[in-house]
């Protein structure tokens, strides 16, 4: 099917002749049809097979064929989870606009607000947002979405797991009447809590799924490396990122501290390298960003912060220094690279402190996943033990301390004080083994927008 045989308006039709498509993405051929119904709609599919534009047409068309609902509040609401992929949809919606009236305005955590109310004040047809920026807005009654008509939801399952569910319910509250439509979008919908959600927010959606989220991404080659400790990892990162294949690189680590040390490390060698998490400025963010999509930089060592939703067509290789805590983000992460029919690597490195991630992905995935090795670099690591149930820890505890018993009745009073020091009068039997050196020193810390 192509964009032709949608019922749509020219003016978008141009537009999207522009892009210069030669048909629909799947997601795009069932998604469009059931959205420009107007019902509501939970639409997944995997990453890189254009769901923006599942979305952005929808939105479009409503807007160019009927009437507003309310002359002054926007008619669409398109929130996302991070700042670079609400900049992104953004300027892929700017694509469309060309050939109609309607004007659309970004709303982003980090950017001046007072500025923001100003052009809020504008009246903006469409708002794409960060929600929590967005909801501060509602608050300070800088706008009003009593007239929304379409909320969009892109990476709705990220949004809730970055604790913008508060910040969601206020804006759907706000927009809560018979008319609304509301869509969402994600590669990894399938979710007790997202379905929660979607039960108070959406009205009988529909559901499209192209595939399942946990289904092989054909296009990406997924590779994994047991890895024994930071020297051992930083040795096979270096090694992969010196292979002549590699157009781009993502490289991501647990946390924000981390991006800045491999990152000092690696362009020490000469690779010209940039590192991007929530720590850094606004316009910092943008400048790494915009660098690193014009391709004056090699390789972007980020956190979960990038894992979502960024298209950036040069990305060759993916590599995880750290296993995702959600299995979901391993999707997410590994699906910077493949995208829209490209292939792409994705490499994983899988030290002791990674193990129990990494075994949480498999049981995501259903799958077992092999593991490589480059020559040179093998190490010693082989994988862990599955953690002992909880029954079999209580008989080991009730076993050792009917041993210390005994032990005590045997040596008599004279050693009495020995296990009192202990709390719980059984730690050296319970006393564990070292644990594997870590990679990194802190937890990963939510990306908050
Ligand atoms: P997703 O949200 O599913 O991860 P995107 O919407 O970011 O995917 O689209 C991925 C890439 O595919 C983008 O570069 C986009 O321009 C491109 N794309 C979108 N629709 C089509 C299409 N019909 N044919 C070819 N490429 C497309
Ligand atoms: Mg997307």
């Amino acid at each position: 099917m192509h964009f032709n045989d949608l019922q749509i308006d020219t003016r978008l039709l141009r537009s999207l002749e522009h892009l210069g498509f030669a048909g629909m993405t799947d997601i795009q051929e069932q998604a469009i049809p059931l959205a420009m119904t107007g019902r509501d709609l939970i639409a997944s599919s995997k990453t890189g097979s254009g769901k923006t534009l599942a979305f952005l047409i929808p939105a479009m068309q409503r807007l160019l064929t009927t009437r507003a609902l309310s002359k002054k509040d926007a008619r669409v609401l398109i929130l996302a989870p991070t700042r670079e992929l609400t900049k992104q949809v953004f300027a892929q919606l700017r694509s469309l606009l060309g050939n109609t009236p309607f004007k659309a305005q970004l709303i982003l955590g980090g950017e001046n607000f007072n500025d923001q109310a100003k052009a809020l004040n504008k009246r903006p047809n469409i708002i794409v947002a960060t929600p929590g920026r967005l909801a501060d807005h509602l608050e300070q009654r800088n706008l009003d979405l009593a007239g929304l008509e379409l909320l969009i939801l892109d990476e709705a399952d990220r949004m809730l797991d970055l604790g913008f569910a508060a910040q969601l319910k206020a804006i759907n509250d706000i927009a809560n009447h018979r008319k609304r439509q509301t869509l969402m979008f994600s590669a990894t919908l399938d979710h007790a809590q997202v379905n929660q959600f979607a039960t108070g927010l959406l009205k009988e959606p529909q559901r499209v799924a192209v595939g399942q989220a946990i289904d092989l991404h054909e296009d990406i080659d997924q590779q994994l490396y047991l890895c024994d400790h930071l020297d051992h990892k930083q040795s096979l990162l270096m090694h992969f990122l010196q292979n002549e294949d590699n157009q781009q690189v993502i490289v991501f680590t647990a946390t924000r501290a981390d991006t800045e040390r491999l990152a000092t490390e690696i362009g020490e060698k000469g690779i010209s390298t940039t590192a991007l998490s929530g720590d850094l400025s606004q316009s910092q963010r943008n400048k790494i960003m915009d660098g690193f999509s014009r391709g004056l930089k090699k390789i972007l060592i980020t956190t979960d912060i990038a894992s979502r939703g960024l298209d950036l067509l040069n990305v060759s290789h993916v590599i995880n220094f750290d296993m995702p805590k959600n299995p979901e983000e391993y999707i997410h992460r590994i699906g910077r690279t493949g995208r829209a029919g490209a292939s792409g690597t994705a490499i994983s490195l899988v030290g002791p402190k990674d193990w129990f991630s990494f075994k949480a992905i498999e049981a995501f995935l259903k799958r077992t996943l092999e593991f490589g090795q480059v020559e040179g670099l093998v190490g010693k690591f082989k994988g862990m033990a599955p953690p002992k149930p909880k029954a079999a820890i209580k008989k080991n505890i009730e076993k050792a301390k009917g041993k210390q018993k005994a032990a005590k009745a045997k040596k008599g009073k004279r050693n009495k004080g020995y296990f009192e020091g202990v709390e719980g009068g059984f730690g050296p039997v319970l006393k564990r083994k070292p644990r594997p050196e870590s990679e990194s020193e802190s937890e990963s810390e939510p990306e908050v927008e």
